[in-house]
């Protein structure tokens, strides 16, 4: 079996950071592919080397000095090359870069070189063959990855080598220029590795031992999420949780590769295994405080309530509503309804242009006997594949939150019965958090 393992830029922020990586990989034959970000922050207040790569290129373009800047990006290599006792012929590849460097240069190609010198010394450091992205993952014209080409490229490099480090975060386009992901792309050339190779695990390593089942900034200490599905993790992201983008999961879910986060400061914690589904774990527990994956929210949502005596009877009402919030290209969060009235919850944002011109239209389309603006209500999900079908789950939420003075504004099921999604005063955010978190973990 093959592993793929990301390492993030707080895993390769300094020379201490790389030592763990290599006691990681070290500490595992099978892990044989390594995919390295740039370096990122030692320290808070401290800079990414992607972000110093932007700004040189922002100092480029405006005709600004950048030789400071370069210079501390030169700096934080070489401090890395001497604490780990490398010999890479950095000063040669600085060089090259520097004689690239022009107002029109390929900002691409300049912010790539943060994932590409952090790779030249992770592969020297574990004695293993360094294959440059450029080489093996490839862009279509449209920009879209040529996974036929990609997938063939990085099979043969890995048949020829027992060990690879590969930088992340960018490709090349058909005539060889470079080309990077959104940032954070590293996430995506690992998950493309892993599916191109068949890698029987894809290691996401970063700061955190895995995903949180709620945000650290409310809850303190939160445990984190041993198993979670990929629909679990859609709806945990969706609601404001911070874990892998989109892109990033698609390659590896598609054909089911175990995907885990880790800690490469605590590499002996758990961390979070992501998977299509866990069949079995339905019957494996059944204690009563195990049904919440994880817990997330977002404020700052309006609920627009059109009232009307004799609605239900009514066809096509609702659809008259979608179709006038369609027209100003405002995306409905939830429609839940009653039998004489309807409410669209929409992100606030979304509508500070157009609240007032959006209403008038509603009325104009659906002649309500009235309309309700409520403003500065939260969403937050309860998320958990283990309620569907377990009785009582809903109930003791919504007492939970009643014992507590918490007022429930909006409730909201999906079919699958994985996520619960309740609606408060923006005020009562934090707090429904708390109290959600602590009663059902
Ligand atoms: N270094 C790039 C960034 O900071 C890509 C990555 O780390 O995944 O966005």
């Amino acid at each position: 079996m093959i592993k793929v393992c990301k390492f993030g830029g707080s895993s390769l922020a300094s020379g201490e950071q790389f030592k763990k990586v290599k006691d990681i990989v070290k500490g595992d034959e099978t892990r044989c592919v390594v995919v390295v970000s740039a370096p990122g922050r030692r320290f808070d207040g401290d800079s990414k080397i992607t972000d110093l790569l932007y700004l040189c290129h922002a100092h480029l373009k405006y005709g600004v000095s950048y030789e400071s800047i370069f210079e501390l990006i030169e700096q934080r290599y070489c401090e890395i090359r001497s604490y780990c006792g490398l010999s890479c012929d950095l000063d040669s590849e600085f060089e090259l870069i520097r004689s690239k460097m022009c107002k029109r240069m390929n900002v691409d190609y300049l912010a790539s070189r943060g994932e590409y010198l952090n790779a030249k010394l992770m592969a020297e450091y574990l004695g293993a063959e360094f294959a440059d992205a450029k080489d093996w993952l490839f862009f279509g014209y449209d920009g879209k990855v040529d996974f036929d080409k990609t997938n063939d490229a990085l099979r043969k490099i890995i048949s020829e080598t027992p060990k690879v480090v590969i930088p992340g975060f960018y490709g090349a386009m058909p005539d060889g220029s470079i080309r990077t992901f959104s940032r954070g792309g590293s996430d995506i050339t690992g998950a493309i590795a892993a599916a191109a190779i068949g890698a029987g695990a894809y290691e996401n390593w970063t700061d955190v031992s895995g995903i949180l089942m709620a945000d650290p900034r409310i809850v303190s200490n939160p445990k984190s999420i041993e198993k979670i599905t990929y629909a679990e993790l859609r709806e945990m992201s969706y609601m404001g949780a911070e874990v892998l983008h989109e892109e990033a999961v698609f390659p590896v879910r598609k054909v089911d590769i175990p995907l885990y986060i880790k800690n490469t400061n605590d590499p002996e914690a758990a961390g979070t295994l992501i998977r299509e589904s866990f069949p079995n774990d339905l019957e494996d527990d059944d204690s009563s405080t195990r049904f919440i994956t994880g817990i997330s929210g977002r404020k700052h949502f309006t609920i627009i309530t059109l009232h009307k005596v004799g609605m239900s009877g009514e066809v096509g009402l609702i659809r008259k509503a979608l179709e006038a919030v369609e027209r100003f290209g405002v995306p409905i969060e939830h429609v839940p309804s009653g039998v004489d009235s309807f409410s669209l919850v929409i992100a606030s944002d979304a509508l500070e242009n157009c609240l007032h011109d959006m209403i008038s239209e509603l009325q104009t389309v659906c002649q309500p006997d009235t309309v309700k603006v409520t403003e500065d209500i939260s969403l937050i999900a309860v998320v958990g594949r283990k309620m569907a079908f377990k009785p009582g789950v809903s109930g003791r939420l919504f007492a939970t939150l009643g014992s507590n003075n918490i007022n429930i504004r909006l409730i909201e099921q999906s079919a699958d019965e994985i996520i619960i999604v309740v609606g408060v005063k923006d005020e009562d955010f934090e707090k429904t958090i708390k109290v959600l978190y602590y009663s059902f973990t």
